[in-house]
């Protein structure tokens, strides 16, 4: 199991760049980064695209996924849906110039129609079929992150694996984060019958004990893994007996308290958390 980073893990720290990410991902041994939109236009106001191929081409690191195409569906009339195609082509460019093969996808928040769950699985399928084949020239593979919040549009395992089962494309899966998975209760059973090859992207954090639907359990209340409440060991044996087989684990929280640690300090702590759990978890 390789060893991912993903950019909100040090996002608030003082003196962030991905530059700094980079170099301190390459230091503490991990094998993949998940660049952020935001990060990368910061780097881009003084680099070019060329200049961070070049980067990773003479590291080990590599980047994993595109974070992220936000927000891709209900766009309810053509202009807006244009908005995100003409995104995903600007983000497709991206992925080609670094040979990043992957990109996330963040459903939709705080709709104003009361869409009933069938007309949102629609609507995101007639998407992801459009955004997929757009990708497919380039190899690239698009992963739907449902987001365990009450008012994201696409907030349950079952709801984003109907979704990517549907739109029935060997390029779309979804993201499996532990920390969204809790937050709106996903059914378990939905995902020990799910197919883990449909699983892209593995995000792993732990978090507090904290009721669920709250309006302050929220991302800030991530943990590192082994600090919270999250059965661990549930997660990673049911992702071995569904057969997923993506073979990174990417670390992503979003703590304050971590944002108080140097950019060096936070990422190495990500790395010692991440060794420790693919060690305990899956042997190496
Ligand atoms: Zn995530």
């Amino acid at each position: 199991m390789k060893m991912g980073f993903n950019e909100g893990t040090s996002l608030g720290c003082k003196g962030h760049t991905l530059l700094a990410d980079l170099e301190a991902c390459e230091k503490y041994g991990f094998d993949y980064i998940d660049i952020r939109f935001d990060c990368l236009e910061d780097y881009l106001q003084e680099h070019t695209l060329e200049e961070l191929a070049g980067w990773f081409k003479s590291h080990h690191l590599k980047p994993l996924s595109y974070n992220a195409l936000c927000f891709f569906n209900w766009k309810k009339d053509a202009a807006a849906q244009k908005a995100v195609f003409d995104e995903l082509d600007h983000i497709i460019k991206i992925c080609n110039a670094i040979d990043m093969k992957l990109l996330v996808a963040v459903p939709t928040f705080d709709i104003k129609e009361h869409a009933s769950v069938d007309e949102i699985k629609a609507d995101a399928v007639d998407m992801l079929r459009k955004m997929a084949d757009q990708c497919a020239l380039s190899g690239i593979g698009i992963s739907l992150e449902f987001c365990g919040a009450p008012g994201c549009t696409i907030n349950r395992f079952d709801t984003a694996y109907d979704i990517v089962t549907a739109v029935d494309r060997d390029n779309v899966g979804l993201t499996l984060d532990q920390y969204h998975f809790y937050a709106m209760a996903s059914s378990w059973e939905a995902l020990e019958k799910s197919d883990g090859k449909k699983i892209f992207v593995y995000h792993l954090n732990d978090t507090e004990n904290l009721p669920l639907g709250a309006a302050y359990n929220t991302d800030e209340k991530r943990l590192w893994p082994e600090n919270g409440c999250l059965d661990h060991a549930r997660y990673t044996s049911t992702l071995k007996k569904i057969g997923f087989d993506a073979d990174v684990c990417t670390m992503e929280v979003f703590r304050p308290e971590y944002y108080q640690l140097s950019v060096d300090e936070n990422v190495r702590m990500a790395a010692q958390r991440t060794k420790a759990f693919i060690a305990k978890y899956f042997g190496s």
